[in-house]
């Protein structure tokens, strides 16, 4: 059985970063997204449950802080699966923040926040960081292939509503593939409505079945989010840490 905790890892996003995963669970997901650097969604659900019960990350979490204090910058609840997915989502968010110390950050690929309970955990973190890849209903069906119960126009007006209850850091993460890429300028349209405080505009750099752009394709795609508050995967350098568990971190981060 996977352990919950796992890294350092180094994130261009968000420095060092000590990873705690909510699932523990490989390609468990309610998206199915072609390049996802886990493979196929073998088990594509909306349902909430406990994956990995609060107390044995709260212990996994304590054994390995010993070693990693002073060598991580946040706490990121992200993994083998959708976080958004374990229902004692909030929880592990306080204990990971009582453990450590430090902001935590989720990643999530949105596509529940239409729940106000989900929206409620979320709102604990420090940082969300949300996924937003497509302009409209028909890439989206192409790039993240969801469950067939998400609805694309639900899941941005959830988006729009979480900005309104959020006090923490907003993200939106954009990952960029050839099918997407020419839709930046309805992407950016998009991230109005939301108000993010900052834009990630990424793309498959790590091992992925998908090819990412190049720094060029990227470069224009960045002419198009000009003026707004944009990081880039090609611009950020990656931090130096030191990973404890390699082993861990290879099943939720393959090279
Ligand atoms: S949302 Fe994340 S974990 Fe789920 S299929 Fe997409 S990339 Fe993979």
């Amino acid at each position: 059985m996977l352990k919950a905790v796992y890294g350092p890892v180094p994130s261009w996003r968000l420095g060092r970063s000590l990873g705690i995963d909510p699932v523990c669970k490989r390609n468990v997901c309610s998206f199915d997204c072609v390049y996802c650097q886990l493979g196929r969604t073998t088990d594509i659900i909306t349902e909430r449950k406990v994956f990995v019960e609060s107390g044995r990350v709260r212990r996994d979490l304590k054994g390995i802080w010993k070693r990693v204090k002073g060598n991580a910058d946040v706490v990121t609840l992200s993994g083998t699966g959708e976080p958004e997915l374990a229902e004692n989502l909030g929880e592990l968010i306080e204990i990971a923040r009582e453990v450590t110390g430090l902001k935590v950050a989720v990643l999530t690929n949105s596509s529940l926040m239409d729940r106000e309970d989900v929206r409620k955990d979320l709102a604990m973190a420090d940082i969300v960081v949300a996924k937003l890849d497509s302009p409209n209903p028909e890439i989206f069906e192409k790039v993240n292939r969801p469950h067939p119960s998400i609805d694309f126009g639900e899941m941005l007006k959830s988006m729009r509503k979480f900005r309104g209850e959020f006090k923490g850091k907003y993200a939106l993460q954009m990952m960029f593939i050839d099918l997407n890429k020419d839709y930046a300028q309805e992407m950016r349209k998009l991230t109005e409505g939301i108000r993010p405080d900052e834009i990630q505009i990424d793309t498959p750099v790590r091992h992925s079945p998908v090819r990412p752009l190049t720094q060029e394709e990227i470069e224009k795609i960045k002419n198009v989010f000009e003026g707004t508050n944009y990081i880039s995967v090609y611009d950020k350098k990656k931090p130096e840490v030191e990973t404890i568990n390699r082993e861990e971190t290879l099943e939720r981060r393959p090279e």
